[in-house]
């Protein structure tokens, strides 16, 4: 009889507990899965970037190797996010009116083909004729976007999780090597943390938000000239509104600033539908700031071969779009240990 193996994951943010679900559906009787995380859903760390996310879907033109995986994991999730939307009402997906106000659009927008590329499979999408679009904007667009309240969506998978069987430890491995000894007969361990272990290509992008009470219907995202970003991404279930956002690669500094605060409630006051009601005040309830687990050429999906027919399975780096690729991710992920012989079972993906 064989031995049972333990499959150890690191990391319980959207992309573990997303990989961690795909795998359940491959195990084969002999394995056991446990999810290692130093923090979990209900933590909060500036170094923990999955409860910090808007989060909202956005597609981005390219024809870069990484935006050309990313439009494909992109897609199948928001086929997926369809799915819980309709089946699972408690996981906060909810899929309303997404719109894109840009006002220098880079060439990649201005690149009919690469546009469709990304947009044309979304419901409803269409471009914004030049009357519909507010003053300075050169590029609109519409269609149906999903939101994510990023926290009770951890916390549904992760519910689903332990129900399905897995097993899980808090724990801050020093050494991604160290993972091999948290369960008896470990065949692999699948690396879902984020920034990954000492890569040099890893790197955090600093993000400032703010969640406000007031409620707002579409989630909007507006290029400024300057190249900086606003946005609003209402959260399902009651979670107010996330008003965004800074993308600062390689800033650490982990205290909000007020500055910050102000010029982002300023434009969203200006250019966001909030209700008359609210006079043009916004009802704080906290500034956010999170570190996007960024990588150089994307995220690495890979397996490391390690003496005595161990693997290690990465799949960190996901950047500012963790949530829009999670499915996707994670079904490649699983694909690949397939292959790899890993998981022994025809995923039923
Ligand atoms: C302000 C902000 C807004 C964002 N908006 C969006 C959005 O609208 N749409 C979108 O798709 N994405 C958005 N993102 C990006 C998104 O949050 C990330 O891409 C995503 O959360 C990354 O998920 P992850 O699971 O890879 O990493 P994380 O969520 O950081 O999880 C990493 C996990 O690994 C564990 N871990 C790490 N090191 C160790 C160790 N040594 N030992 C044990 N455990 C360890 C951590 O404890 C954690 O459980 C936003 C991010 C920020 C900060």
């Amino acid at each position: 009889m064989t031995d049972p193996e333990t499959i150890v994951i690191i990391g319980a943010g959207v992309i573990g507990l997303s990989t961690a679900l795909c795998i359940q559906q491959s195990l084969s009787p002999v394995q056991s899965v446990l999810l290692v995380a130093r923090d979990f859903p209900s933590d909060t760390s500036v170094n923990y970037a999955s409860p910090w996310a808007g989060a909202h879907y956005r597609p981005v033109p390219g024809s870069s190797p990484q935006a050309l995986r990313e439009a494909g994991q992109a897609q199948r999730t928001y086929e997926f996010m369809k799915r819980v939307a309709a089946d699972e009402p408690g996981a906060g997906v909810k899929f309303i009116q997404g719109v894109e106000h840009l006002e220098a659009p880079p060439n990649e927008y201005l690149d009919a083909q690469s546009v469709l590329n990304v947009y044309e499979h979304l419901d409803g999408f269409r471009h914004l004729t030049s009357d519909e679009m507010p003053e300075g904007v050169k590029w609109g667009a519409q269609y149906i976007s999903y939101v994510v309240n990023s926290p009770v969506y951890c916390a549904h998978m992760l519910r689903k999780f332990v129900l399905k069987g897995g097993d899980t430890r808090q724990y801050n491995l020093a050494n991604i090597k160290e993972a091999f000894s948290l369960a008896s007969n470990v065949s692999a361990v699948v690396n879902c943390s984020g920034v990954g272990f000492e890569d040099p290509k890893s790197f955090i992008i600093r993000g400032q938000t703010c969640l406000v009470r007031n409620p707002v219907s579409a989630t909007i995202t507006r290029q400024n000239e300057d190249g900086s970003w606003s946005f609003c991404i209402p959260r399902p279930l009651d979670g107010g509104t996330i008003i965004g956002g800074t993308k600062e690669p390689h800033n650490w500094d982990p205290n909000p600033s007020m500055e910050t605060r102000a010029r982002l409630l300023a434009n969203a006051k200006k250019w966001f539908p909030f209700k008359p009601e609210s006079g043009g005040q916004f009802d704080v309830v906290r500034d956010i700031v999170g570190r996007r687990p960024a990588r150089e050429g994307g995220m690495r999906i890979e397996v490391e071969e390690l003496e005595e027919g161990k693997q290690i399975v990465h799949a960190y780096g996901a950047g500012g779009r963790g949530f829009e690729l999670s499915r996707g991710v994670a079904e490649d992920t699983a694909a690949l240990m397939l292959e790899k012989g890993i998981l022994r079972e025809k995923a039923a993906l």
